[in-house]
């Protein structure tokens, strides 16, 4: 596979135009095209310098191979990349802005058993311009319909953020910087699994994006049961971190729980929630489980989980059930790259 342009900072950018021994203003010119999704040969630079970097670039590192849309306004997309490998991503229409949900990696090691993108293992991380490419494809193919592109973004595909931690972090710093497109920290949530040590350098790297938890569980040993991660880190270590990451960067931390009957959903699953979370700047978001054919586990009915919910509030715990988007076009969770993969083999 050839070196991803997309991976450099605008200053690294300038470095190289440099180094060709091309004028300084080609790097503007480049990146300009670039923040705006073209590929490498549609921008318009000399063909000298476009030959130069297309024999040691990839002109479209990130591809958009398929497009599901659903009568609410989401858009699933399935991407290919340059060495074949397939991920996917969704858009998701809300009041205050476009949310994208981007992969960091393809497939994932964290083995957690209500997850399809854990079901290969991992294959590879993505680069930090394979991250950025992703938004960049989607923010082209909507401005090709004049439709508003990207505003937020949540690592919250495939892969685990924190295990692909400096391609991560290079994304963040390269999606919110100045001149480019300009996604600000605080529109960006990092969902983690729970790597401890990951979260307090993410809270020293002075990115105050918004940190998201997933706790799926109240004690250590029934969170083992279905994320392997336990075993490694404690719950009372990553409210410990998460406390680091409140006072580093004022941000208020979410949990995600996603609520999975006979496993997690009972009185006192939620009397042990409200027991370890109760007074911390933190809020729960309730997930409902996307079933996945592979695995057993059972969802709740809507009804269960907003009276789970009700419990968490009556404790004191501000806490919302996720609002279920593009349900109609299926497929969440890496289910979509899950299954084309099946049948296209
Ligand atoms: N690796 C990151 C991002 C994962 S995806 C993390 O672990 O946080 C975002 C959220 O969806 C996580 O909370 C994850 O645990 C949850 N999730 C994964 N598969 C799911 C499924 N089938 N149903 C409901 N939630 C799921």
């Amino acid at each position: 596979m050839k070196k991803i342009l997309q991976d450099l900072s605008f200053s690294e950018l300038e470095n190289l135009i440099e180094e060709y021994g091309e004028k300084k203003f080609r790097a503007q010119q480049l990146y300009t095209g670039l923040m705006q999704g073209k590929k490498i040969s549609a921008i318009n630079i000399p063909s000298l310098l476009r030959g130069k970097l297309l024999e040691e670039y990839e002109d479209e590192p990130v591809k958009i191979i398929k497009t599901l849309t659903s009568a609410d306004g989401t858009e699933k997309y399935l991407f290919s990349l340059a060495d074949g490998n397939i991920i996917e991503g969704v858009f998701m229409k809300y009041k205050y802005g476009n949310t994208q949900c981007v992969s960091t990696q393809v497939g994932c090691r964290m083995g957690c058993k209500f997850c399809a993108s854990t079901l290969g293992g991992l294959v590879r991380n993505l680069t930090s311009g394979e991250i950025l490419c992703q938004v960049l494809a989607v923010n082209a193919l909507r401005s090709e319909g004049n439709k508003r592109g990207v505003t937020n973004v949540v690592l919250m595909g495939s892969g685990e953020p924190l295990d692909n931690f400096d391609n991560t972090l290079k994304f963040l710093k390269n999606v919110s910087a100045e001149g480019g497109i300009g996604i600000s920290p605080r529109n960006i949530s990092l969902s983690t699994c729970g790597i401890v040590p990951k979260i307090y350098e993410l809270a020293d790297a002075g990115l105050p994006v918004n940190l998201t938890i997933s706790l799926h569980q109240t004690t250590d040993e029934g969170r083992a049961r279905t994320m392997p991660i336990a075993k490694k880190y404690s719950i009372a270590e990553v409210l410990k971190a998460c406390g680091y990451y409140f006072d580093k960067t004022g941000r208020r931390y979410i949990f995600e729980y996603s609520l999975i009957d006979g496993e997690n959903a009972s009185k006192e699953n939620a009397d042990g929630l409200i027991k370890l979370l109760k007074g911390k700047p933190c809020h729960v978001n309730l997930i409902r489980l996307n079933e996945v054919k592979e695995r057993t586990l059972k969802a709740l009915s809507d009804k269960q989980a907003y009276a789970f919910a009700a419990m968490l509030e009556k404790g004191g715990l501000s806490a919302t059930v996720r609002r279920s988007m593009g349900a109609d076009i299926g497929g969440a969770c890496g289910q979509l790259r899950a299954s084309f993969i099946e049948t296209n083999n």
